[in-house]
């Protein structure tokens, strides 16, 4: 455990971080209490749960990351009077296309949300009858054809839809795949290096055969250029998550691309009600949340980011290092969670502890951190922290790894 007495003696022996944080008095309160003003009530201790330092990543289960200030202004003013939601919708949904120069875009539940009604959209068109109609697919295109290294659990948001998946392995494949019923070709970032058909070529398929491409890049901002990238390549629809890299509200999302479908995949989203996407709904709040998020991303100084974040994962890399029979190694992710990495491995005979068990460590510490891992090593990354935290997590792991030496 570190008592504070220990951080203050610990942290005055690390260097500083681009400068951040200039003086020793660094606690956890007090990192905390400059992200955000302390809430008058602290709900989460009122609850009886234990925040933590996020060193994993975007994780649902983690709830995924933290908004800037002037995100959480912007739902907070969003709270404060009504607006017709359809009109919302369209002024956010001119105002992003133009940000991210494409044909026009929408704020959707989540990327998730945003392949269920994008597909829904391409299905049904701007038939009204067949949108109630869905899941029933009958008589309608109701097929989804994807590359089977792509195919994940996500694949459920297509799915939602009442559409069912072809998977295929190569480009012959997917043109003899293709028939009347095909409704669209699906395409995962993250898996990018793993399946044969890489994006040009996907997109150039869906056009000889006039169908269209969806992609989904939940996870794929950085770097900011992908959010332009895709349309401009050709994909018709492009779907991001709101609430990792880009840090707008977790339960939001952007689906970006042509026009005609994303009007039809409107069309299931409320203030409709008898649609599959009633449920995804996306209030006032969240839209606005999405839109400053999205504009404050755009604004930031993205190499200065990157360089805080090699720099904070140096210093845990190095504070781990310090343990003899401790190994590491620093990674950047082709695709998706394309940030600085960090993997910690040790002997286990030199230091006497398992993967899970210091990760376990970690969690039950104070303060609690979470890692990603297995049983071989525990991953790291410092995207998620607020600033002055990765000094913690140094600390800790290091900690950690040399009480097991013993
Ligand atoms: C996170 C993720 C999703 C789901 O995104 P949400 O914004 O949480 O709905 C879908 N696909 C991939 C590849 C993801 O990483």
């Amino acid at each position: 455990m570190l008592s504070r007495r220990k951080v203050l003696k610990t942290l005055s022996g690390v260097p500083l971080v681009g400068g951040l944080i200039g003086t020793g008095l660094l606690t956890p309160q007090i990192l905390k209490a400059n992200a955000a003003p302390p809430a008058a009530r602290n709900f989460f201790k009122e609850l009886g749960l234990r925040t933590f330092i996020n060193a994993a990543g975007t994780y649902t289960s983690m709830t995924g990351s933290l908004m800037p200030d002037e995100v959480v202004s912007a739902i907070s003013y969003g709270a404060t009077e009504y607006v017709d939601l359809d009109q919302l919708h369209d002024k956010v949904g001119e105002r992003i296309a133009e940000l991210l120069e494409c044909e026009y875009a929408t704020v959707s539940s989540g990327a998730f949300g945003a392949m269920t009604i994008g597909l829904a959209g391409v299905i049904c068109g701007m038939d009204t009858e067949k949108v109630s109609q869905l899941p029933n697919t009958d008589g309608l295109k109701n097929e989804v054809i994807l590359q089977e290294a792509h195919n994940i659990g996500y694949t459920h948001a297509l799915t939602n839809t009442g559409a069912k998946l072809v998977r295929i392995k190569t480009a012959k494949e997917l043109e003899k795949a293709i028939n009347k019923n095909t409704a669209m070709l699906w395409f995962l970032n993250a898996n990018t290096e793993e399946g044969e058909i890489k994006w040009e070529e996907f997109v150039a398929l869906g056009k000889k055969h006039n169908i269209p491409t969806f992609i989904d890049c939940a996870a794929d901002v950085p770097p900011v250029e992908n959010l332009f990238k895709f349309t401009k390549m050709g994909f018709d629809l492009v779907a991001f998550s709101g609430g990792k890299g880009i840090r707008g509200p977790q339960s939001a999302g952007l689906l970006l691309g042509k026009r005609k479908y994303i009007e039809a995949a409107r069309l299931h989203t409320p203030p409709r009600g008898t649609t599959i996407a009633r449920g995804m709904k996306v209030n006032k709040e969240e839209v606005l949340g999405m839109m400053v998020a999205l504009e404050m991303y755009l604004q930031k100084d993205h190499k200065q980011e990157w360089e805080l974040w090699e720099n904070q994962i140096k210093l845990i890399s190095d504070s781990a290092l310090s343990v003899v029979g401790v190994e590491t190694e620093i990674h950047v992710p082709p695709h998706a969670n394309h940030v600085p990495s960090l993997r910690i491995k040790w002997d286990q005979n030199a230091v006497k502890i398992s993967p899970p068990d210091a990760r376990k460590a970690l969690m039950d510490g104070h303060p609690a951190i979470s890692t990603v891992g297995n049983d071989e090593m525990i991953g790291i990354t410092t995207w998620m922290m607020v600033p002055g935290q990765e000094r913690i997590v140094a600390h800790r792991v290091k900690e950690v790894l040399q009480n097991a030496t013993n």
